[in-house]
């Protein structure tokens, strides 16, 4: 319970951290403008750049952005950056494109052009963004344009923006800042899980394990964090982003199959479920891979395969939660804010409108809190499942308790002491002593049965207060108990309890028209760790003792002392003694 305080309070301070770090950087020493482009036209891949000079037909409004044609050209014009530092580095947010042409075009007709390839681009960590040099900008230029060929994503165009020094430009994507604390609210879970999954064993825990790492993946892909550490290919970081988001996702839905409490989800919609997840690691990451054969669909594909994944699981949260779900009330908190920010970003994607990019940053703080709400989920279910393996368990010690003891005199059980047998030999338990008490149906018959309940009790009593760690109390049934002992004279304390057995009923069942005494018949085995027989032959040997006993007048005892090695072992001495009372 201090643990999960503790990542309640984490939590929280992460969160106002969040919040704080994500607000807008303060004004810097010297901030430089970044320029967007004003216009922007879709053509074939062929459209030479003196045609787009001449006569295009530009899109010069915010609408209409399409990533899912041969080339896109882009217009940044000179009056932008007029009386500014000119423009040097290009830079928009990352994904896949086959090349990318720069035109700075000058009024008297001149034109310098750059072409890259996608393995030129340059992440940088200011955000899931890379740069390229551009072509020397002069007091003559008057226009740039960019060819993007086979772009695949439309935040490629839409974020494209042209600056002197991006280091100091105000443009930027996300911060880092909240990007290292949402990454920071995420180890936390994983290491809770670790240590859940030690004591629970649940496959619940290793799928959330994977989800959080893949979300963490995503952090550190889309959000552009791992560009604070290393520069890699714009390929790698385009496909990862999208590719951790569609595996996190379908991990997710996983996660809620395997997590909720039993009958929380109707079959139909288990299945549903899992088929959704697997769906959503399969289809939207196979578009994150932005293949070129999939170039003239897969951006909007990779969102519109998102589309089922958020129906279902916001369906399977309410069926859930209507069919009593504990667990799936923690999800619906843990999600809804995820769902919300996935909603934007799909609709963004798709294109339906040009949002700030800064929105990005409300889905790292639902991931951040998705994460940590569902490791409070997970916490409360291993609360539970703890606390039904608890009571399943003191249920069973209890059952197995009034199992093995009989419940008249609360010794022993003939079943119980049967089950542990071979243990108590092997534990040097080598002496087995019948008791039957004499005549005791006489004092039923005189008496009554509750009478002989009592003597019954009382007998067994005298027993107990005879035992201790070196011998052990058993009632077989009726009148007849058996005492196990091992050390030393074992034949002498077993005489000594037979005796002790008429004096207790006296004193405990006052008034009886006769006193009760007992007849025992004894086996000593020697060298009882190497036996060969079982309870039944000890038993029965004991009982043939008993008979002797009995015939010899009753109240004394009869005993055999046995070897192991024989298999048919014979009496070595047989006696019956008069009890010295
Ligand atoms: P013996 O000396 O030959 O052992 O004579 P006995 O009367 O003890 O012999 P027997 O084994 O025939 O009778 C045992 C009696 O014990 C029969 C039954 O009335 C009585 N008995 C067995 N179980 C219980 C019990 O749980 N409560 C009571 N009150 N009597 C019992
Ligand atoms: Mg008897
Ligand atoms: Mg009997």
């Amino acid at each position: 319970m201090a643990s999960l305080r503790l990542l309640i309070r984490l939590c929280v301070a992460a969160m106002l951290l969040a919040l704080v770090a994500g607000r807008p950087a303060a004004a810097q020493d010297q901030v430089l403008p970044s320029f967007a482009p004003s216009c922007h036209a879709a053509t074939p891949v062929d459209r030479a750049a003196e045609t787009m000079i001449a006569r295009a037909a530009w899109t010069c409004a915010d609408n209409s952005w399409r990533s899912d044609v041969p080339a896109v050209w882009l217009r940044f014009e000179a009056q932008e950056w007029k009386g500014e530092l000119a423009p040097r580095q290009f830079f928009s947010r990352i994904a896949r494109f086959q090349s990318i042409t720069f035109y700075a075009v000058d009024a008297g007709g001149n034109m310098r052009s750059v072409a890259y390839n996608e393995t030129d681009g340059r992440p940088f960590a200011e955000g899931p963004v890379f740069q390229l040099p551009l072509p020397e900008i002069t007091a003559q230029t008057r226009m740039l344009l960019v060819r993007i060929e086979a772009p695949h994503s439309v935040p490629l165009l839409t974020e494209a923006r042209i600056t002197h020094d991006k280091t100091k430009a105000e443009w930027r994507q996300i911060s880092l800042v909240l990007l290292a604390f949402v990454m920071g609210m995420l180890v936390l879970p994983l290491l809770f899980d670790i240590s859940f999954y030690v004591v629970l064993r649940e496959r619940f825990i290793l799928v959330h394990a994977a989800m959080v790492g893949a979300m963490m993946n995503y952090v550190l892909f889309a959000g552009g964090l791992v560009s604070a550490f290393t520069t890699l290919p714009v390929a790698l970081m385009a496909v990862m982003g999208p590719l951790s988001y569609a595996i996190g996702g379908g991990l997710s839905a996983l996660f809620f199959a395997s997590f909720l409490e039993r009958g929380a989800q109707s079959r139909l919609m288990r299945r549903i479920t899992i088929a959704t997840g697997f769906f959503t690691i399969a289809l939207p990451g196979f578009f994150a891979l932005q293949l070129d054969a999939t170039q003239a669909f897969d951006d909007r594909a990779y969102f519109i395969a998102c589309i089922p994944y958020i129906f279902v699981i916001t369906i399977a949260v309410v069926e859930a939660i209507l069919r009593g779900s504990r667990s799936a009330r923690f999800v619906a908190v843990a999600w809804t804010p995820i769902i919300i920010a996935s909603t934007e970003r799909l609709l963004r994607g798709l294109g339906w409108y040009v949002g700030p990019q800064s929105l990005d940053q409300m889905l790292y703080v639902a991931i951040g809190i998705e994460v940590v709400v569902i490791s409070l989920a997970i916490a409360d279910r291993f609360l539970a499942l703890r606390r039904e393996r608890d009571e399943a368990l003191t249920e069973a010690r209890l059952l197995e308790h009034i199992s093995s003891r009989d419940s008249l005199t609360g010794l022993m059980n003939r079943r119980a002491v049967e089950a542990r047998f071979d243990d108590l030999l092997a534990q040097g338990f080598d002496t087995f002593a019948l008791v039957d008490l004499d005549r005791f149906k006489a004092i039923n018959d005189l008496h009554g049965h509750q009478v002989g309940d009592a003597a019954l009790i009382a007998c067994a009593e005298a027993i107990r207060a005879g035992t201790d760690r070196d011998s052990i109390a058993v009632r077989l049934g009726g009148e007849e108990f058996v005492v196990l002992l091992r050390g030393e004279r074992t034949l002498e304390r077993a005489e000594a309890l037979r005796q002790a057995i008429p004096m207790r009923i006296a004193a405990d069942v006052p008034g009886l028209e006769l006193p009760v005494t007992a007849s025992m018949g004894v086996i000593v085995l020697a060298e009882a760790g190497r036996h060969t027989m079982g309870f039944a032959e000890f038993y029965a040997r004991a009982d043939a003792l008993m008979y002797d006993a009995k015939a010899s007048g009753r109240n004394r005892l009869a005993y055999e002392r046995l070897t192991v090695f024989n298999t048919a072992p014979k009496p070595q001495q047989r006696d019956a003694q008069r009890s010295a009372s």
